[in-house]
């Protein structure tokens, strides 16, 4: 068995790895698997000696992907679903709702990011409002898309419309997969401005930790808690005797984590899909500037940032529009920071780890979301001169 660097190395010659599993996928000889490191982030591993050298795992690899740059600029719009259920239920606007309805009402399936019965999260395909339900709310941890590929290709191949929803690296991992299959009508792509994905390693964690404080089994998560509204962005954890935690993003460690970018996947350092001109159909994302010119939206029921990247996009839309209140904008009125460039290497990063490893999650969670100390700061100072830490993210 090749170690995961050796097989890294092989597949596209680079460190880089979004964790897609879409090598793993495409490979015939079931040579590769997909596994987590000591930090809980899925690499895959090449068992040598039962490769065909295909190079069909290269091929679905979407480091390896060239997608043509897009000329225009998307059409901005800010959205929000028309019932508020839906809104109270969603992360911020409810536009994912709105969309896949359209495809479901035409028969077509939609993949996305559910909870298991063991709270990871993974992706799954489905073509009813229940299993459409299961995917809406933002899950703050990176999302296991084993299976997921060939599903989707299985149904397109069958003549079935399918609205696949993920991570801008995940949408990419689908249409290297495809290769020309990608361009079939019957695919629409919704990815969403993306800060990054967290370890599941340091989710279940986080879990446990919770579990053990209160005595009693987690039973079910949300990262983004409508209850008490959309701000502040608040995490709750239903637990086994019937009680609740709710907490807000300032308060719960494992959401100051997240924000700080402390427990992101390597690769989320240098994303290279944190740009204007997108791969997918349409982009979703969390509206915080819509009071700026559609106060009347301001209830707490959160509004979605919708970027229409294709003319496909900008038909699905149409379908949906029905369901929604829709505006125009200017990239002014949508903006953020992942728009433009990925956020960098934590400079603990490995610090966190290497803690979380050997004190567990409450020890180097109030440690690494305190003020970072002198000793830290003049450490990251020296890698950087040194060419090997933050700032230095095109090497890594
Ligand atoms: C890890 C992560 C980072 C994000 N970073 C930002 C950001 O920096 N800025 C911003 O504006 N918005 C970000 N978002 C998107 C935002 O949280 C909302 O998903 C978006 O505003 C859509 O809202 P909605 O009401 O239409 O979606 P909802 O109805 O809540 O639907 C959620 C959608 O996200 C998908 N999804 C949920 N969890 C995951 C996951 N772990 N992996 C892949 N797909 C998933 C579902 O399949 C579904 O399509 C992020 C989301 C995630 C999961
Ligand atoms: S080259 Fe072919 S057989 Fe070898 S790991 Fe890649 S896909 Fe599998
Ligand atoms: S296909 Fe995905 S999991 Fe495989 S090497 Fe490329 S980015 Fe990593
Ligand atoms: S930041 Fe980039 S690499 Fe990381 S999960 Fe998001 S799209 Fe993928």
């Amino acid at each position: 068995m090749g170690t995961k660097k050796e097989t890294l190395e092989f597949i596209n010659g680079a460190r880089l790895c979004f964790g897609c599993g879409a090598c793993a996928a495409a490979c015939p000889a079931q040579a590769l698997r997909v596994t987590p490191d000591a930090d809980g982030f899925s690499y895959p591993e090449i068992d040598f000696a039962k490769c065909v050298k295909c190079g069909k795992c290269r091929k679905a690899c979407p480091v390896n992907a060239d997608f043509p740059p897009r000329t225009d600029d998307p059409e901005f719009c800010s959205v929000r679903h028309k019932e508020r259920a839906v809104r109270e239920k969603s992360t911020s606007g409810g536009a994912f709702t709105a969309l896949s309805d359209a495809v479901l009402a035409r028969g077509g399936a939609v993949a996305g990011a559910v909870w298991t019965s063991d709270l990871q999260v993974r992706h799954t395909i489905g073509s009813d409002p229940a299993a459409r339900d299961a995917m809406r709310g933002s899950k703050y941890v990176q999302s296991d898309t084993a299976g997921i590929f060939p599903e989707v290709k299985k149904l397109l191949d069958s003549g079935k419309e399918v609205l696949f929803s993920g991570t801008p690296c995940q949408v990419a991992a689908l249409y290297a997969f495809l290769g020309e299959k990608g361009g079939s009508e019957g695919l629409v792509t919704v990815d969403f401005i993306c800060h990054g994905s967290p370890s599941p390693k340091v989710f279940q964690a986080y879990l446990r930790e919770l579990a053990a404080q209160r005595g009693s089994a987690v039973r079910q998560v949300r990262c983004r808690d409508g209850k008490l509204g959309c701000v502040p962005m608040r995490m709750g954890v239903d637990f086994a005797d019937g009680s609740t935690y709710l907490e807000d993003c300032d308060h719960d460690p494992y959401f100051r984590l997240f924000l700080s970018g402390i427990i992101n996947r390597r690769a989320c350092a240098a994303c290279p899909y944190t740009r204007v001109r997108r791969n997918s159909d349409l982009t979703i994302a969390d509206n915080w500037r819509f009071a700026a010119f559609a106060p009347e939206w301001d209830d707490n029921t959160g509004v979605s940032t919708l970027l229409v990247n294709t003319p496909r996009g900008a038909a699905l839309l149409k379908d949906a529009a029905e369901a929604l209140e829709i505006r125009k904008c200017t990239l002014a009125d949508i903006d953020q920071h992942y728009l433009h460039r990925p956020g960098g290497l934590h400079p603990d990063r490995d610090l966190f780890f290497r803690a979380l490893r050997k004190h567990g999650f409450a020890a180097a969670a109030a440690d690494f979301t305190r003020p970072r100390p002198l000793w830290r700061r003049i450490r990251s100072r020296l890698l950087k001169l040194l060419g090997c830490g933050p700032g230095n993210e095109e090497k890594l």
